[in-house]
C-alpha cells in the first residue's frame, strides 16, 4: 500500500515521518501548484469549497506517482468539512481511481474509533513502534514550527529580501531529512542559528500584523499566495494565530485525554461580546484572536478565507466591529481559483502604508519584543 495525504504547508515534514516509521511507504504529491488547482477545479463542483479542489488535485498528482491509498481527516461541525473525505472519494472513483480511503474523525474522547481507522491503515505494529514513530513526527512538527516563527520575526528585519525564506527553505529540508530524535534536533538547532543570523536592519521597530482566518487558508502559502511571506518582505512582523502543533495540542491530543481545552476557551471568551456561538471551522477563534491581536497592541489584522466558506463568512461579517470598537484595521483576503498574485500584494501594500500611517499618527504603540534569537525555541 502506498499512501498519501492533501498538502497543507510543511505538514507533509512530520506525516511522512509518523507513516513512514509505522512502516507504511508514503508517497508525498508534488507541493501545490497551478497544476493541482487546474485538476481539482476541473473534477471538483464548482461552489466546493477552495481546500477541497486543491486537496483532489494533490490526490489526483499522488495517483499519478503510484499512490494507492488516501489519508484524510474528518470533521464535525456546520460547516462542509464533515463530508470533504466522502465528496473526495466519490470524484476520485468517478474519475476511475482505484485506491482505498481512510478517513481519521476528531476523536471527541471516541479514541476507540480512531484507534480502528489507524489500525485498518497500518495494520500489526507494536506499541513501541507507535510512540517512537509519534515522538519522531512531534519533534519534526514542533522544529518546523520553531523555525517559522523565528523566520517570521527576522524576516521583518532582513537586509537583503529573500535571505530568510532560502534559510528557512533549507532547514526544513534538513529536518524532513533527518532520521533520529538526535539529528532532528541538530538540524533545528542549525537552522535557528542560520536564521537569526541573517543580516538584519539595526534599530528597527517592524509593524506587527497577526493573521486570522480558516486554517487551510492559513496554513498553506501556495493557496494564500504567500502572504506572511510578502508581508515580511515588506518590514512587517507576522504573527499566525494558527500553528499546527497547537492546533493538534488543543483538538487531537486534549480531546482524544479529555482534558480542557483553555486556550479555546479563552479565544471563545475575548469573542463572546460578537459571537457567542459555534459556527464551524475557526470562526470563532478569528474573532476571538483579533480582539486578543487589538489587545496586544498590533497595528493591524489580516483575515484569510476561501470564498464561500460559511464560518469565514459569518466572522468578515462581525470584524468590522470589532475593527471600530478596539481601532485596529483589519483586512478581509478571500482566496479562490482565480486569486492572483497581483491583486493581493497590491491590496496588502495599501494596508501596509495605512498601518504604517497610523503608527506615525498614533505614535509607537507596537510594541518590538526586540528578542529575535527568541530563546524559548532552542530547547534541546
Ligand atoms: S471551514 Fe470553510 S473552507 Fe473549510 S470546509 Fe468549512 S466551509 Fe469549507
Amino acid at each position: 500500500m502506498k499512501v498519501t495525504f492533501p498538502h497543507m504547508g510543511n505538514l507533509y515534514i512530520p506525516l511522512r515521518a509518523l507513516f513512514e516509521n509505522l512502516g507504511l511507504t508514503v508517497i508525498v504529491p508534488p507541493k501545490s501548484s497551478k497544476r493541482t488547482l487546474t485538476l481539482g477545479t476541473r473534477n471538483s463542483p464548482e461552489f466546493a469549497c477552495l481546500p477541497l479542489k486543491v486537496n483532489v488535485g494533490n490526490f489526483i498528482e499522488a495517483f499519478e506517482l503510484g499512490a494507492d491509498a488516501v489519508v484524510m481527516a474528518g470533521g464535525v461541525g456546520p460547516c462542509r468539512f464533515g463530508y470533504y473525505g466522502e465528496v473526495e472519494r466519490e470524484i476520485l472513483e468517478d474519475l476511475g481511481y482505484n485506491f482505498e480511503m481512510f478517513i481519521i474523525e476528531p476523536p471527541q474522547g471516541r479514541f476507540r474509533e480512531v484507534l480502528h481507522e489507524l489500525g485498518r491503515l497500518v495494520g500489526r505494529v507494536t506499541a513501541s513502534q507507535v510512540i517512537h514513530a509519534v515522538r519522531i513526527a512531534w519533534e519534526k512538527l514542533s522544529s518546523v514550527e520553531a523555525l517559522e516563527r523565528l523566520a517570521a520575526k527576522v524576516r521583518a528585519r532582513e537586509l537583503q529580501k529573500g535571505s530568510v525564506t532560502k534559510a528557512l527553505a533549507q532547514a526544513l529540508k534538513d529536518i524532513d531529512k533527518a532520521e533520529t530524535l538526535g539529528e532532528i534536533r541538530t538540524a533545528r538547532l542549525d537552522g535557528l542559528s542560520t536564521i537569526s543570523g541573517v543580516p538584519q536592519r539595526e534599530d528597527y521597530t517592524p509593524l506587527r500584523v497577526g493573521i486570522v482566518g480558516e486554517i487551510y487558508v492559513v496554513l498553506e502559502p501556495f493557496v494564500n499566495l504567500d502572504v506572511e511571506r510578502e508581508l515580511g518582505e515588506m518590514g512587517v512582523e507576522v504573527e499566525r494565530s494558527i500553528y499546527l502543533g497547537d492546533w493538534i495540542g488543543l483538538h487531537v491530543i486534549k480531546d482524544m485525554l479529555r482534558f480542557g481545552r483553555g486556550s479555546l476557551k479563552r479565544v471563545k471568551r475575548l469573542a463572546s461580546p460578537y459571537l457567542q456561538h459555534f459556527v464551524g471551522g475557526h470562526g470563532i477563534e478569528s474573532v476571538g484572536h483579533s480582539v486578543e491581536y487589538a489587545r496586544k497592541g498590533f497595528d493591524g489584522v489580516v483575515h484569510l478565507a476561501p470564498f464561500t466558506c460559511m464560518p469565514e463568512i459569518v466572522a468578515e461579517s462581525i470584524l468590522p466591529r470589532v475593527s471600530k470598537d478596539l481601532d485596529i484595521p483589519i483586512m478581509s483576503l478571500i482566496f479562490d481559483e482565480h486569486s492572483a498574485d497581483t491583486g493581493v500584494v497590491t491590496r496588502l501594500e495599501a494596508f501596509v502604508d495605512l498601518i504604517s500611517r497610523r503608527r506615525s499618527r498614533l505614535g509607537n504603540l507596537g510594541k518590538d519584543t526586540g528578542d529575535v534569537s527568541y530563546a524559548g525555541l532552542y530547547r534541546r
